[in-house]
């Protein structure tokens, strides 16, 4: 069931012959000494690309790399996607010196159906992220078509992913067409029952998620730091875990609210503990009921763990964002890596929210076993949020839902 957003699916060969397609994509790759040391992104985007070649569009890439604040930073160029690109899709494309101005006007005016340029970092100017209309409108000018497809910065409102769309027929690429179909599909259409694991550091940044899925998902399991802010507000001892003191009164909020939800809201019954935030320290398990007060929770405990299991068996739908204790540390990681392989063996469809969830199913090597691992960390939140996010929000609407 694809719904909501026209994909470049929904356009005829007819209607991308000729043309010239923007697309953005997130090339935002990791480069260690000016080389890309993972290029994943740049395979991500390439069925996209395919695609609009094959019904013989010309392509032009946008993208950002790194925070160069407005300014030009020579090693925050694109010059070395573009060199990756060229030996991905086995024909030369150029990487133009700005994305915007004459020069780059008269170059893709020139372009020819079947061919690729790459643009130089949208961020080079200020007025991306400042979403200037003049700008959006200089992007604008360069295509016939707009393609989103870069999902890690839809939930920002730039020039690139909402601004441009004012100006042109805009569509999804399929990479944010299957972000709307698991994530969207997940909310909308659930297989049930629903399950969310919700961890991670602050609850500051979790406690809209955790209010927004109650009543919508069947079970919310709760873990990782932001547990502390809750069982202390609950009058729990927590020793020197981290606790964001400020919260307290919306961590209460939502712990009455979840009384009378009919959601089932799961919160660890026993932590790994250690004396300090180091795999050096004494370590030891206790139940909430007797945390001890100079220790700091790091993990969830081996009761949690069970009790985590049998709450996924026979799970419809699963979706995980945040680790459940410090997984980056051998001593706090069994909690993560023992859902991260529940979920492997799961037939239910499992959706990760990508940042540090998807870092840690990754470490383990479990990356394929899962259905969809978002591309954005920041944007699957706020979608889980409920929150509209405006570079989906300017895609054109699919009016009536379309069975695939
Ligand atoms: P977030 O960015 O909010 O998703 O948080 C991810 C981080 O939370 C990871 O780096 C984990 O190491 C950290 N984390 C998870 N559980 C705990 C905990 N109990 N105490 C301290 N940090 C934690």
């Amino acid at each position: 069931m694809s719904f909501q957003k026209k994909s470049i699916k929904d356009l005829s060969k007819s209607q991308l012959s000729d043309q010239k397609v923007l697309v953005r994509v997130d090339f935002n790759v990791p480069l260690s000494e000016g080389q890309i040391s993972d290029d994943t992104r740049i395979k991500a985007a390439l069925p996209t690309i395919n695609y609009l070649l094959e019904n013989n569009a010309s392509v032009i890439l946008c993208s950002h790399m790194g925070r160069p604040k407005g300014e030009r930073v020579e090693k925050l160029s694109l010059k070395p996607v573009a060199e990756r690109l060229t030996e991905k899709l086995k024909m030369n494309v150029s990487l133009l010196d700005d994305c915007v101005g004459e020069s780059v006007f008269s170059k893709v005016s020139q372009m020819k159906r079947g061919e690729v340029v790459l643009l130089e970092n949208l961020r080079f100017h200020k007025e991306e992220t400042a979403n200037h209309p003049y700008f959006s409108k200089q992007l604008a000018n360069l295509a016939d078509i707009f393609v989103q497809d870069a999902f890690g910065v839809v939930h920002r409102a730039h020039a690139s992913t909402s601004g441009v769309c004012e100006f042109l027929p805009s569509y999804a690429g399929f990479l944010i067409q299957k972000e709307l179909e698991f994530l969207g599909g997940a909310i909308a259409e659930p297989k049930r029952p629903l399950i969310a694991i919700i961890g991670g550091s602050k609850i500051s940044s979790k406690i809209g998620v955790l209010r927004h899925l109650l009543g919508l998902v069947d079970t919310l399991i709760i873990g990782g730091a932001m547990t502390y802010t809750l069982l202390k507000a609950q009058g729990s001892e927590t020793g020197s875990s981290m606790v964001e003191d400020e919260f307290k009164d919306e961590a209460m909020a939502f712990l009455k609210e979840a009384e009378t939800s009919t959601t089932t809201v799961l919160l660890p019954l026993d932590h790994v503990c250690a004396t300090e935030f180091s795999v050096d320290s004494q370590i030891d398990v206790f139940d909430t009921e007797a945390f001890p007060n100079d220790r700091m929770g790091l993990d969830v405990g081996p009761k949690t763990i069970d009790a985590i299991n049998e709450a996924l068996e026979g799970a419809g739908t699963v979706i995980w964002n945040g680790p459940l204790g410090v997984f980056e540390l051998a001593p706090f990681s069994k909690g993560t890596f023992a859902v991260a392989e529940t979920l492997s063996k799961s037939s239910a469809i499992t959706i990760i929210g990508g940042g540090d969830s998807a870092a840690a199913i990754s470490k383990v090597g479990l990356s394929d076993t899962m259905s969809h691992i978002s591309t954005g960390g920041g944007a699957s939140l706020e979608f889980l949020e409920g929150k509209v996010l405006p570079g989906i929000d300017v895609l054109e609407d699919n009016k009536v839902p379309v069975n695939d």
